[in-house]
């Protein structure tokens, strides 16, 4: 399933360019185009879902490549004895912007509180 407006679903259809550091037939990881933090990856299944639990809902085994996947990543990126943090941001108070479920792998420097102190 895919969506013509959506731009993840552009990038696994290769008509945006991305800097891919994995994939697998179900999941690509692309570095985010504007990293927070040294380490700035984002792991996607390459069918449409707009979240997390969308994504679990109909296609459970997905989640589990996701996961794999994370693991391999931070391992190639270095990362995986310092830290990281994954993040699926969704809907507007966690100021999810693209509607296509993506896990935020982040690491490379300590990454702070979990939230902004502001949050709450
Ligand atoms: P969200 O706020 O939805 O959790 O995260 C969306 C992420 O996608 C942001 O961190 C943003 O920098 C990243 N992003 C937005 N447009 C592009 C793009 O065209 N290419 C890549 N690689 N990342 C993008
Ligand atoms: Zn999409």
């Amino acid at each position: 399933m895919t969506d013509d407006q959506c731009l993840f679903c552009r990038i696994v259809a290769g008509e945006v360019p991305a800097a891919v550091v994995h994939e697998t037939k179900t999941v690509l990881a692309f570095h985010d185009i504007a990293p927070k933090v040294p380490v700035h990856v984002l792991v996607i299944p390459k069918d449409h879902h707009a979240t997390l639990a969308d994504l679990a809902t109909a296609n459970p085994e997905v989640v589990g490549d996701l996961a794999v996947a994370v693991g391999e990543i931070a391992l190639a990126e270095g990362i995986d004895a310092s830290g990281y943090r994954v993040l699926f941001n969704t809907g507007r108070h966690a100021g999810q912007e693209v509607f296509h479920v993506h896990a935020h792998i982040l690491g490379g420097a300590p990454l702070g509180p979990m939230v902004s102190p502001s949050a709450g």
